[in-house]
């Protein structure tokens, strides 16, 4: 059987990011600074879905013939599409055409949106041969067949009950000698990878946790070996991992470190955590092995704000220390801030930017705050949705009715945001070392990756 999975990069979307709900770019705008951070964005090349590369692995482990179609239509028995939200529409148009030219073969919709969007998706393809897989798409290993033969227009197939049951996943259909994350790294390609799936706080906007909020390990004997595996047969330079909570078994995190100190060579990679998981000590170990960056939320200093929607504050200090450890041992931070929530005013959005300001993390990524179908978020607040054109939910542009701002405000404070918290001395001054590691050379205090394994 040959399966094409169906995909697209248009409007620079990432749809790993967001828990899968796809992220886009900063928008174009008339200020010369915030055009130069949005060049900076565009500098990369996202890795394309880490599901995907799985189910490249688990296709062709169940003998099937595999192809990877960037927007164009092909030939195939079986089409899987993971739609991020700002794309939805458009995969949609490609469905229908699918479905027009070739009746009998089948449409899988798989991933976060199509989780959240059940109803909609199998209502606008009522009938025809499509089908809704809600769950963890790597079910297909298990499940494929069922999945194929249902007559229904959805079907819940659950969560990967033990993900070292995976195989490694398979990136070789994709341009994967061109992924890299540069805020991250300065070694590339870089690729995805995971230790852990789930979270288990309950952030109500978050749409990690719509499928399942529990977290599942694996091995890192088998991390390492995935790692190891992708430095011998792609060249990989750089992981990602992309676990919400890296770290929260701390005696794996660093059964991991220890791994990864053993690979044949010297890699850097990065982490998304929360800071209340990640002790001093756990950085170090992880650090000495080739940790570079680490993502932590911050949203908003508001605890009020972050109680609303239950989101579990951490203590002002306690992120500031953080981010300090962090910069005095060389990872850099990439702290993300939420603006644009229904009840903002111009105030609270300037101390969302002026408690970045302060804390200082090496790159501030400013969210507008998005509604995701699936989430209680959605649900509490779908009465103050303003715009319903999915392809504006790239998380760069605002989609709500605000109580004291317009649409446009939020806009140009959002873009304010970018501006004013990256053009400072301040900002250069605690941060150009890790924005350029190769000053390291020249200047004494922080141990370089290179010097630390020496040691
Ligand atoms: S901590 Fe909150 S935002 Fe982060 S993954 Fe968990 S639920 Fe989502």
């Amino acid at each position: 059987m040959k399966v094409c999975l169906w995909d697209t990069r248009r409007s620079n979307v990432q749809k790993d990011f967001a828990g899968g709900m796809g992220v886009g770019m900063p928008q174009k705008s008339g200020s010369l600074r915030a055009n130069f951070i949005r060049r900076m964005y565009l500098r990369d090349y996202r890795p394309t879905a880490l599901n995907f590369a799985y189910l490249v692995a688990i296709l062709k482990q169940l003998g099937h013939s595999v192809c990877y179609s960037l927007d164009a239509i092909v030939p195939a028995d079986v089409y899987i599409f993971n739609p991020a939200l700002l794309t939805l529409d458009d995969e949609m148009t490609t469905i229908q055409k699918i479905v027009e030219s070739s009746p009998e073969s089948k449409i899988l919709v798989v991933g976060q949106v199509a989780f959240g969007m059940t109803e909609q998706i199998s209502a606008a393809f009522a009938g025809a041969n499509v089908v809704v897989v809600r769950g963890e798409p790597e079910q297909l290993l298990h499940r494929l067949d069922e999945v194929l033969a249902t007559t229904e227009n959805t079907i819940d197939v659950g969560v990967v009950a033990d993900l070292d049951t995976l195989p490694m996943p398979d990136w070789s259909l994709f341009r994967y000698k061109d992924f890299r994350i540069m805020y991250d790294f300065w070694r590339f390609p870089t690729a995805l990878i995971q230790q852990s799936r789930g979270c288990t706080f309950k952030c109500n906007y978050c749409p990690y946790i719509m499928i399942e909020s529990k977290t599942r390990f694996r091995n890192p004997e088998l991390v390492a070996a995935e790692m190891q595996h992708g430095i011998d047969r792609y060249g990989f330079e750089s992981f990602k991992f992309r676990d919400p909570l890296f770290g929260l078994n701390r005696k794996k995190a660093l059964e991991l470190a220890e791994k990864i100190g053993g690979l044949s060579k010297r890699i850097q990679f990065s982490i998304e955590t929360r800071v209340d998981i990640m002790k001093a000590e756990t950085l170090e170990a992880l650090r000495k092995v080739g940790l570079t960056s680490i993502t932590i939320g911050i949203e908003t200093p508001d605890e009020v704000t972050l109680k609303k929607y239950d989101r579990v504050a951490i203590k002002d200090d306690r992120q500031r220390e953080f981010i300090a450890t962090c910069r005095q041992l060389g990872i850099r931070t990439v702290a993300g801030f939420m603006v644009g929530f229904p009840n903002d005013t111009q105030q609270s959005i300037f101390e969302v930017l002026n408690y970045a300001r302060k804390v200082n993390p090496t790159f501030a990524n400013f969210n507008i705050v998005t509604p995701y179908p699936g989430t209680q978020f959605y649900n509490e607040v779908k009465d103050q949705i303003a715009d319903f054109d999915h392809s504006k939910y790239s998380v760069y542009q605002p989609v709500l009715k605000y109580k004291n701002l317009t649409s446009r405000q939020v806009q140009k404070l959002h873009s304010a945001c970018f501006s004013k918290f990256y053009f400072r001395s301040r900002y250069f001054q605690e941060n150009g070392r890790l924005l350029w590691p190769q000053l390291n050379r020249f200047l004494p205090g922080i141990s370089t990756a290179k010097e630390t394994k020496a040691a």
